[in-house]
């Protein structure tokens, strides 16, 4: 009896004694927060998860343990990673561990210049070049590497850095709109043909707005028969409707001896001006590709820009008089003064002063009489000698005494035939000379003559200076 008593006490002791060390360490268990395997983002800072630790199933708080975690992590590098945690509950060690990746998992930043390119719709050139650059957050500036490539109506840029995170960028290509149909007669619109020559329509050319070449049936209609004198029409039509005119007129010359008239040459002048007509004065000139020469004044200030245009068309450019007022003839210094003024006047709108000009009257006009006995001799040889030219003319249309139309034809077209230097006078403020210039220049050009511009070496004409 006692050896069982002794027995059962001491298995009950150390049930007990179990029973206590239970209560007191119990069952450990430790759970990684997580993944055993996570990664993080070169150069980030790791964010660890952490561990929880269980005491019989129940979590345990932090400050009931202690943790130390071993890692060999480097942020900065890409590569695999261990860490382990080491807990120590009373003495009781347990180890658990995890594997980090530090992976690159941004994609290259592609930059350009361009948003959008620009091509021409005809020469298929892109007026804007792109240049582009591409800066990988790990590998640093891989540019070379990337690709460019054109897809339908895009550029696209591919880059691809060491971890393959692609980037791309897409640049829109627009085309310049597409340029309208050209189509126009080859030549002018208005033709004269002498009555028995031979004709032939220089025809039209039709292209596309790139200049090729449209290739169609184009309606042609009405022909020129140059054994009648008249007024013809040739038109050309395409298909989408649109139609040219052009007029011929066969005439016949009302003297053709252009053989002998090969070798004269015509200086045209035109004094007074700009006007209101001297616009259609050089509209006339450029139908017939005429130059000629124009004695200009200030007294219409709405046109003097229009010595610009004599200027770019070719014409000469000689000084008249600023006002055109007969007291220039009080003096020398009066006449200078009023010419140095239009003389400003032609450097601004030709960049070049004018070494030629003419007197206002003429050099043998009589009313600088009764403003200074003299005065046309005494400025002739002043100007002379300030390097400057004078022309007078030695056919005159007398367009500006009022003569008719038909006068101011015949004057002209008949005085060319008998002049020696042919400077012919006309004035391109009078309504009838600006009117009768198409036929005379018809007439003038059908007969062969050649016009030439006066410069400082041109031959003049001098008048007998009376004053
Ligand atoms: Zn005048």
């Amino acid at each position: 009896m006692k050896r069982f008593v002794v027995a059962f006490g001491l298995t009950g002791i150390i049930c007990l004694l179990i029973g206590v060390i239970w209560f007191i360490y119990g069952k450990i268990t430790v759970k990684l927060n997580g993944s055993d395997m996570v990664t993080s983002t070169v150069y980030h800072e790791y964010q660890d998860l952490g561990v929880s630790v269980y005491r019989n199933d129940f979590l345990l708080n932090k400050d009931k343990y202690e943790l130390t975690i071993d890692s060999n992590i480097n942020k900065d590098v890409l590569g695999t990673y261990n860490e382990t945690y080491h807990i120590n509950y009373h003495g009781r060690i347990f180890k658990i561990g995890r594997t980090i990746k530090v992976i690159d998992d941004v994609i290259p930043e592609i930059n350009t210049n361009v948003s959008k390119v620009v091509r021409d719709y005809c020469t298929k050139k892109d007026k804007d070049k792109i240049e582009y650059s591409v800066i990988d957050n790990y590998d640093g500036d891989i540019t070379t590497n990337a690709s460019m490539e054109e897809v339908d109506d895009n550029y696209v840029i591919k880059a691809v850095d060491s971890s393959n995170n692609e980037s791309e960028l897409k640049i829109p290509i627009e085309l310049t709109e597409k340029p309208k149909d050209i189509f126009k007669l080859k030549d002018s619109s208005s033709i004269y043909v002498v009555k028995g020559s031979k004709y032939k329509d220089s025809g039209y050319t039709y292209t596309d707005g790139c200049g090729n070449k449209i290739d169609e049936d184009i309606k042609l209609e009405g022909n020129v028969d140059t054994s009648k004198n008249g007024t013809y029409k040739v038109s050309y039509t395409n298909s989408k409707g649109d139609k040219l005119v052009r007029t011929v007129t066969v005439y016949t010359p009302s003297v053709n001896n252009g053989g002998s008239n090969k070798n004269k040459v015509i200086y045209l002048t035109f004094d007074d001006g700009p006007g209101s007509y001297t616009s259609k004065v050089l509209n006339t000139l450029a139908k017939y590709n005429v130059k000629a020469t124009f004695f200009v004044t200030h007294q219409f200030g709405g046109y003097v820009n229009l010595i610009k245009k004599e200027y770019e068309a070719g014409h000469s450019v000689g000084v008249h008089s600023y006002t055109h007022n007969w007291n220039i003839y009080k003096s020398v210094d009066a006449y200078l003064s009023d010419f140095n003024k239009m003389n400003e006047d032609i450097l601004k709108y030709t960049g070049n002063y004018s070494k030629i000009f003419r007197f206002p009257g003429g050099s043998s006009n009589t009313v600088s009489r009764s403003y200074s006995k003299g005065v046309v001799k005494a400025t002739a040889s002043k100007m002379a000698s300030l390097g400057y030219q004078y022309f007078d003319w030695d056919v005159d249309s007398s367009d500006a005494a009022g003569a008719s139309r038909s006068r101011i034809y015949s004057n002209v077209v008949n005085g060319v035939k008998h002049c020696s230097k042919c400077i012919v006078l006309m004035h391109d403020i009078k309504a009838n000379t600006v009117n009768e210039l198409d036929n005379i220049l018809k007439t003038l050009t059908s007969q062969g003559y050649k016009f030439g511009t006066l410069n400082i070496n041109s031959p003049t004409v001098h008048h007998t200076i009376v004053n």
